[in-house]
């Protein structure tokens, strides 16, 4: 078996939706798209039994939800495209989201035997999903109208909720407040929100990266939240070789050593997700000491400098991030955040909860 897998810790997981209650006093709708964010869907929604709903991107991913025996509110972030899809989404209790008037009428369509609860959405400010705030009202009244309908709410979603700026979300929030319908439940925090903006928690919050133990705040010691990592990328040195100054390492031998040292391979590459291009500097842990990366990542494997980890051998255990190393650390010298990271993941790595 090759030794590369991401280990997961189902008690980090609940520990950081702990953390995302205990911030907000809200519901939890627990954003479980793109695989978990890398973690495993199932394993995910499985692990958070606390969280009150689930948050997916499409019709399949709730699907699958249901089918691995989900119970919880599952929530179709994307809505759905047709009325082909309807009858599914009420058969299997799944609730969408509405953005836009083609959905609208689809729902006017309906017969009403079967009820879903909707969440409607409002652009309040991201412009890419969602009804202007001066159309809600009448989108309100128009789907309180249907028999097919059961609970209504509002949803909005922040776009620059992590910026330096705080403009943006000062707006946001405004606009959304000014849209007060009574009995409608309310949500609008992503994981940002909730660290950083108390005024978005509202009764629903939708947090997604936090729960997975990462940031998506830059670097900031001031976090008021004890996140703890739920993934970790590991595996081991496959090969640890004595290479002579002057030697050129890999695909097209951009680095040469500075001096006799030991290069480790390790068995993980960008074909397992590790990203192949950095912008500055990156470390992996081997022994719990740092170890860089150096020359280019290949698809199975990468090299690093072992010189500060004299005693390495082969077999030894390798962390590329998670315990001790930050993913959002690995992100940031590969010029991108931790999310892509965690869906980034290719499907031959295995994930093991351990
Ligand atoms: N809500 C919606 C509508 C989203 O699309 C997302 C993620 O993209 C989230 C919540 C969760 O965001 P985050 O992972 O930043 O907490």
């Amino acid at each position: 078996m090759r030794p590369a897998y991401a280990s997961l810790d189902a008690a980090a997981l609940r520990h950081n939706l702990a953390e995302a209650r205990a911030l907000t006093g809200a519901r939890i709708m627990a954003i479980v798209k793109a695989n978990g964010y890398g973690h495993g869907l199932v394993w995910v929604a499985k692990t958070l039994a606390e969280a009150d709903a689930f948050g997916v991107a499409s019709l399949e991913e709730g699907l699958e939800l249901r089918a691995a025996g989900i119970r919880q509110e599952i929530c179709l972030l994307e809505g759905f495209f047709d009325a082909a899809e309807m009858p599914v989404i009420l058969r299997e209790r799944l609730t969408p989201v509405v953005h836009d008037h083609y959905q609208v009428e689809v729902l006017k369509g309906m017969r009403g035997e079967q009820r879903c609860d909707v969440w409607i959405k409002v652009d309040t400010g991201m412009h890419r999903l969602g009804f202007e705030p001066a159309e809600v009202p009448a989108v309100v009244a128009d789907l309180a109208a249907l028999p097919c309908i059961a609970r209504l709410g509002l949803l909005s979603h922040l776009a620059c909720a992590e910026e330096a700026d705080t403009t943006p979300s000062r707006h946001q929030i405004e606009r959304f407040a000014k849209l007060a319908f009574p009995g409608l439940r309310r949500s609008l925090a992503n994981s940002a929100g909730i660290m950083r903006w108390p005024a978005t928690h509202a009764d629903w919050v939708r947090p997604g990266l936090m729960l997975y133990g990462a940031s998506p705040l830059a670097p900031d010691t001031s976090m008021p939240t004890r996140l703890k990592p739920v993934m970790t990328l590991r595996s081991r040195l496959i090969s640890v070789r004595h290479r002579r100054e002057g030697d050129a390492i890999g695909y097209g031998g951009v680095y040469r050593c500075p001096r006799d040292m030991p290069v480790g391979v390790v068995g993980v590459g960008y074909g397992d997700g590790y990203p192949r291009e950095f912008r500055t500097a990156v470390s992996v842990l081997v022994r719990g000491q740092r170890a860089p990366v150096i020359g280019r990542v290949s698809m199975d494997m990468l090299t690093v400098d072992l010189r500060a980890v004299a005693e390495a051998r082969v077999g030894d255990e390798v962390i590329l991030w998670g315990q001790g190393l930050p993913v959002e650390e690995v992100a940031h010298a590969a010029g991108t955040i931790p999310y892509t990271l965690l869906c980034g993941l290719t499907q031959r790595l295995p994930r093991r909860e351990c």
